[in-house]
């Protein structure tokens, strides 16, 4: 008895991961791995994208960036506290001083990108930047998340934000620039990172897209803590479809086949796998096809 419910259990369970993979193949949407798969948490070793940017680690799914200049470095995401030594490791691999990080920027503030801002920052005496609807989030360690009910326990430490920064706003740091647009819904201020790269002589647009995914488990019209959210990501969806994209990257690793691109990388390495404007557009089309089906559902 007790066999054939465990059979069972294993045949439902097996059968809901399959319609989620058939929906989001059916949508042209990359998966995202379950928190449980090892693959999320097998760290990377550091490498370089293009030009002066790298990949830092720590794990294939949990994305930093390190933009690197003479006169200091600008971080993209500090992801878990946890992994915070293991980027740290990764920029001295590269042949960097974490010290020399002059600016960390956010992706968004959930504590996947910033529960180790506040470790980093102190470690690297940096500049912290974010839009003011995430600072204020970021600085709260996550209760004044839309998401967080009340009586949750605080899902990350605080850390202090030294700079607002406004859309369209630039970073500078050295011969670095880096250009905030706000691409809001994921977070009330979801923040895509854009620069310019040069690569054999040819300059590159790079685009680090913030998450533009729906958090799905909860309502997307009328949210009581975030009534425009439909409106933001509609708003979003516009933004990122006239962005002029080369590389692609992402907060996490798998919403740019990170993975799979680093395997196609070691049978041509002549070839910049990272330069993917088609698949920029496939991710963020599927992407607003189910923020899409999910509006027309809740709102008819
Ligand atoms: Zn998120």
């Amino acid at each position: 008895m007790k066999i054939r419910e465990l059979c069972c259990h294993f045949i439902l369970i097996n059968l809901i991961f399959f319609i989620n993979y058939q929906q989001s193949v059916a949508q042209g949407l990359p998966i995202n791995p379950a928190d449980e798969d090892p693959q999320r948490h097998v760290l990377i070793e550091p490498f370089r994208i293009v030009d002066n940017i790298y990949y830092v680690g720590a794990t294939v799914n949990h994305s930093a960036y390190l933009l690197v200049s003479d006169a200091g470095h600008v971080l993209v995401d500090a992801t878990y506290e946890r992994l915070v030594p293991n980027i740290i490791q990764n920029i001295k691999k590269l042949g960097f001083n974490p010290r020399d990080i002059q600016v960390i920027v956010s992706n968004h503030a959930h504590p996947d990108h910033v529960e180790g801002l506040a470790e980093m920052r102190e470690y690297t005496g940096a500049t912290t930047v974010a839009s003011a609807l995430d600072a204020e989030v970021i600085e709260s360690g996550g209760k004044l998340d839309f998401r967080v009910r009340q009586g949750d326990p605080w899902p990350w430490r605080p850390a202090t934000i030294d700079r607002i920064i406004e859309d369209g706003e630039v970073i500078e740091v050295g011969d670095i620039s880096l250009t905030a647009h706000i691409t809001a819904g994921h977070t009330r201020g979801c923040t895509t990172w854009t620069t310019t790269a040069k690569e054999a002589g040819r300059q590159l647009d790079v685009v680090v897209m913030c998450a533009i995914r729906i958090n799905t488990s909860m309502p997307l019209v009328n949210h009581p803590r975030y009534p425009t959210m439909p409106q933001d990501l509609a708003y979003s969806f516009a933004r990122l479809k006239i962005m002029p994209v080369d590389i692609f990257l992402g907060p996490h690793g798998w919403i740019f086949g990170l993975q799979d691109k680093l395997e196609r990388l070691k049978g041509n390495p002549a070839k910049n796998i990272f330069i993917d404007p088609l698949g920029f557009r496939n991710y963020v089309l599927g992407r607003e096809r189910e923020f899409l089906e999910i509006f027309r559902e809740e709102l008819y």
